[in-house]
């Protein structure tokens, strides 16, 4: 969580007069036993160090096991001891945090909370006549118990308030909490056992205790690493199978950039495409601080910064902090980036790509997060190109070869949906135009194949450009060109009718005449006879609204000399 600098100010002021003073103020009501046995200080405040520094990982969460020795230093040496080791344990605690320069602030505010973790535990125990230093094994053990759960809860309770303030919220009990709690049958005993052998074998107890309880912490570790890699694995696969799925480029983009992020929670994501003939780079897609947005780079930025070596040498590059990254040449990355990891899009050997992923944080990218995003793009590459045939496959089968219009196969099927939108009241009218080109024999005749096929990609721009938005194009057979207009009545699909047929007649189309000698380059017209028909005021069937249409192109127009509209 970000603070604002008067916020962050406002806690250390806090903590400089809060801490200090507390720390005295319980130095003078509960001064430590004077008996102090220092060696073993220094052994249990190195033990209580290093337990903070390696904290056991349950499900990729780290559990804070340092009660156990808090326990000891609190039976062994009273509350003003267990409260300055506590606070000395918070060193490694915070390091291993890796606070960026905003967050800050939760160095004293972890101090605060810490310190009265410490203070509400030793005051129970203290209150409800625990004594310091005893041997009396069921006053240890009863107490110890009453010190560990008070610790635990004050803790819990602490944190969820912390929570509420800082704006982080999160449910009151959640499965960490209850771990926490299930942690006291393994602190308990541990912190006890290290008190009374450190009465017998005074610092050696440190090391016969200190051992064990490492050997099964890593254990811990080891289970926790390799449960949250199962887990991580199996949520790779399925994302792979989500990836596999999406029939469009489109979406298995939008899909990778959604989830990504949620996966590895990085602060930055970009999707750099590379031109195959070019080699051209651009940001396809970007992600920022919890949203995508646009990002323009151009090719320079992108192909002089950190970019450069992953260019030459299509292998993964990273970098773990600012220190190591030259942020003048990346000026496009944010300014707090801290680490960045660039992944190469291959295909067949060749790079189509870089996945660019950064964080806040330092030193963020695990090797084995490195591999899963590894597996997830290769993934991502062959849904990708997936997705590019079927949409190719598509395209082909939809559309005519030379004009890039819609074929007729994909005009019936058009047809009968819009009827349908039509019988379910989702359009207000439907009308068709029928176009057939003039006499359009004679340009092939006089000016060779080429040049007929010049015309009728002509034509087909001049629908396009004329028609836009407001309807559906194809081509319908040899010169023959449909309109459908969904919402356009009759009369007003004639008007349009009509200014395609004016369009055509001024337009003048360049061909290149093949059979003529000496001429390259030559201008003609052409003009075009239209039929119209509306559904329902003509019928209230697809198939019949063509065959109206085409009947009223040869009746009412071809038969009455060409060049005009008609109405069925
Ligand atoms: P009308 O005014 O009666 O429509 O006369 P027309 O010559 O346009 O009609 P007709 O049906 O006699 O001829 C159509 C011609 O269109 C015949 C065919 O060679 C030509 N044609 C059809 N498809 C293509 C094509 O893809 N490319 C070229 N260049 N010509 C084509
Ligand atoms: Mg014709
Ligand atoms: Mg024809």
């Amino acid at each position: 969580m970000k603070k604002s600098f008067v916020f962050q100010i406002m806690i250390f002021i806090a903590w400089m007069a809060i801490v200090p003073i507390s720390i005295y103020a319980i130095y003078r009501a509960f001064p430590p036993t004077s008996d102090i046995d220092w060696i073993l200080l220094i052994g249990l405040t190195v033990l209580s160090l290093v337990t903070a520094y390696w904290p056991a990982n349950i499900n990729g969460v780290p559990y804070f096991l340092i009660q156990w020795v808090s326990l000891a230093v609190f039976l062994r040496f009273g509350l003003f001891i267990e409260i300055i080791v506590f606070q000395i344990s918070m060193i490694p605690f915070i390091y291993r945090l890796k606070l960026t320069r905003k967050e800050l602030y939760r160095m004293p505010w972890n101090s605060i909370m810490f310190l009265l973790v410490s203070f509400i535990s030793g005051f129970a125990f203290l209150k409800f006549g625990g004594g310091i230093h005893t041997h009396d094994i069921k006053e240890i053990i009863s107490y110890g118990l009453l010190y560990i759960l008070v610790n635990i809860t004050a803790n819990h309770i602490l944190l969820k308030v912390s929570g509420l303030l800082l704006g982080n919220r999160t449910p009151f009990f959640t499965m960490e909490d209850a771990w926490d709690y299930l942690t006291c049958c393994f602190v308990l005993p541990m912190g006890i056992t290290l008190y009374i052998l450190g009465e017998h074998v005074g610092v050696i107890s440190i090391i016969l205790l200190g051992i064990p309880f490492y050997i099964a912490i890593k254990l811990l570790q080891l289970y926790g690493t390799s449960s949250k890699l199962n887990k991580e694995l199996s949520n790779a696969a399925h994302f792979g199978h989500q990836l596999a799925d999406r029939l469009s480029s489109e979406e298995t983009l939008d899909l990778f950039m959604d989830r990504v992020p949620k996966m590895v929670s990085v602060d930055g994501l970009y999707m750099i495409d590379r031109r195959k003939q070019t080699g051209t780079l651009s940001v396809l897609r970007a992600y920022e601080n919890g949203k995508m947005i646009l990002k323009n780079v151009t090719h320079k930025e992108l192909s002089t910064g950190l970019l450069t070596e992953i260019l030459t040498t299509e292998t993964k590059f990273g970098v773990n902090k600012r220190s190591e990254l030259d942020l003048c040449s990346n000026d496009y990355l944010p300014s707090d980036t801290q680490s960045v990891l660039a992944l190469p899009l291959l295909r067949e050997k060749s790079m189509e790509g870089i996945l660019l992923l950064t964080s806040k944080k330092k030193n963020f990218f695990k090797d084995y997060q490195i591999k899963i995003l590894e597996l997830i793009c290769s993934y991502f590459i062959v849904s990708l190109e997936k997705a590019r045939y079927v949409e190719n496959a598509k395209h082909s089968s939809e559309r005519c070869g030379l004009t890039g219009l819609f074929n007729y196969r994909y005009f019936d099927q058009h047809l009968t949906d819009m009827m349908g939108d039509l019988n379910n009241r989702n359009i207000s009218n439907l009308s068709l135009i029928m176009l057939d080109i003039d006499y359009f024999k004679r340009i092939n005749d006089n000016y060779g194949h080429q040049s007929g096929n010049d015309i009728l990609c002509g034509i087909a721009d001049l629908l396009r450009r004329e028609v836009a938005s407001r309807g559906t194009i194809a081509r319908y057979g040899g010169e023959e060109f449909v309109v459908l207009l969904p919402n356009y009545s009759k009369k007003a699909a004639l008007k349009i009718a009509e200014h395609l047929r004016k369009t055509i007649e001024q337009q003048p189309f360049e061909i290149s005449p093949d059979l003529i000698e000496d001429v390259s380059h030559l201008v003609v017209h052409v003009t075009a006879s239209i039929g119209v028909s509306s559904a329902y005021e003509d019928t209230d069937d697809g198939p019949s609204l063509l065959r109206n249409a085409d009947q009223a192109m040869y009746i009412g127009a071809k038969q009455k000399g060409r060049n005009r509209v008609a109405g069925f």
